[in-house]
């Protein structure tokens, strides 16, 4: 019987999940990967093999709504029965926000939680639902160790100057401050570097997804990122306004009659991609369509993401590196080039043919700063701080 670590990303509708072999080596194996969709409605279950290949669904009937908890309970009794040859030993959660005390994975117990449930006002949307799966399966399953990823960790190396807004002091005390996201994705992508660009100190991350940002990274650490108090900040992304002048937030409540509900649905759901196209959040769709919205939507994209990088190598000093991740950085190689293209200024000698081939060096080889595409991981890297933290 090998023991398993569960790794769990409990999002508002959604429950991510992946079961990796604890073998002792540097990186566990992955044994399976799932999600359970529309949970709150009708929900859907499936479970697929290391190789991609469908090994388990199940759809709830439609007039049944399903929790979290019942979400849960269904993946432990899942794995129960169809995963005999397993034991398992712990369970990683995907937490979203640490705040300043959490700087690196954390064993949860009851004084952990604790400090977590305080920052849920820091993260409304995700931190909730974050809390409540450590919650039902700590009453599932006692026993069951549980760690704590926290995606705003990995930033907190960032100087005090890229963590501080200019607000009065006591808002800064009050936790008001740049706190950084998708830290995991980060963290996993510093962890492969050494296999590509060896030796490159001073790395622009750009994690292009549904949600994107974008890292400096240092030797290693985080210097500097486009997300700061929440993750609405930075780039335009799926759905979401990125970086907005403050003063539209108030022409919204004051000549628009506009509440915390409406405002929290702009910045959120109604904006970015989607929002400017009219179309679509997915970057697929507006690649695919020949409306100028769309064109319009990738085009203020590219500019931010171009933008953010001469920011970054600002931040940085310089620039040796530049790696594309996530949904759209590794599938789209016209997003790649039109970024590259205007990153020439910095140094950047595009190799178009790589680019095609999805890299991973998308530069020449003489290209004074190399640019990569390099696959993000950020279940193996809750799975990794998982299994250390329990050899601790
Ligand atoms: P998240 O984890 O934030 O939900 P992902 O990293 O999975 O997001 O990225 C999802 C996004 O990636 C999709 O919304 C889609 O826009 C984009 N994407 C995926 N494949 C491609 C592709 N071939 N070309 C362009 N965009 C793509």
């Amino acid at each position: 019987m090998n023991d398993a670590i569960l790794v769990i990303n409990a999002g508002s509708s959604s429950l991510k999940f992946a079961g990796y072999a604890d073998t002792g080596a540097a990186e566990p194996e992955l044994i399976g990967k799932g999600q359970i969709e529309g949970i709150g409605t009708s929900a859907y279950f499936t479970v697929k093999d290391e190789e991609g290949n469908l090994i388990g669904e199940y759809r709830w009937p439609e007039d049944i709504t399903v929790t979290h908890a019942d979400g849960l309970e269904y993946l432990i009794s899942w794995i129960q029965e169809n995963a005999t040859d397993v034991r398992v030993a712990a369970a990683g959660h995907r937490v979203v926000h640490g705040g300043l005390a959490f700087s690196t994975a954390t064993l949860i117990n009851d004084n952990v939680l604790a400090e977590l449930e305080k920052l849920v006002p820091l993260a409304p949307l995700h931190q909730p639902h974050n809390l409540s799966a450590i919650q039902t399966l700590a009453s599932l399953h006692p026993e069951l160790p549980q760690v704590a990823c926290f995606d705003t960790a990995f930033h907190r190396t960032q100087p005090p100057v890229a963590q501080l807004f200019a607000l009065p002091r006591s808002m800064t005390e009050g936790g008001v401050r740049r706190y950084g996201f998708h830290g995991l994705s980060y963290e996993y992508i510093v962890r492969k570097l050494p296999d590509y660009a060896s030796d490159a100190s001073r790395v622009v991350v750009a994690h292009l997804g549904s949600g994107a940002s974008m890292c400096a990274i240092r030797d290693g650490n985080s210097v500097e990122s486009t997300m700061g108090f929440t993750a609405v900040d930075g780039l335009p992304m799926g759905t979401r306004t990125g970086a907005l002048d403050p003063g539209v937030m108030l022409y919204c409540v004051q000549e628009l009659g506009m509440n915390a509900v409406g405002i929290e649905k702009l910045l959120y759901k109604e904006s970015g991609l989607l929002g400017v196209s009219g179309i679509s959040n997915d970057m697929r769709d507006l690649i695919n369509s020949d409306q100028p919205e769309a064109r319009e939507a990738i085009d203020l994209f590219i500019y931010h993401v171009s933008k953010q990088i001469g920011a970054l190598a600002a931040a940085l000093e310089g620039i040796d590196a530049l790696v594309f991740t996530a949904g759209i950085g590794e599938n789209s190689p016209e997003i790649r080039e039109r970024v590259c293209q205007r990153a020439a200024w910095l140094g950047i000698t595009f190799d178009s043919e790589a680019n095609q081939a999805r890299g991973p060096r998308i530069s020449t080889e003489d290209s004074p700063v190399s640019a990569w595409v390099i696959p993000t991981d950020e279940e193996r890297m809750i799975a990794i701080h998982t299994a250390r933290v329990l050899k601790d």
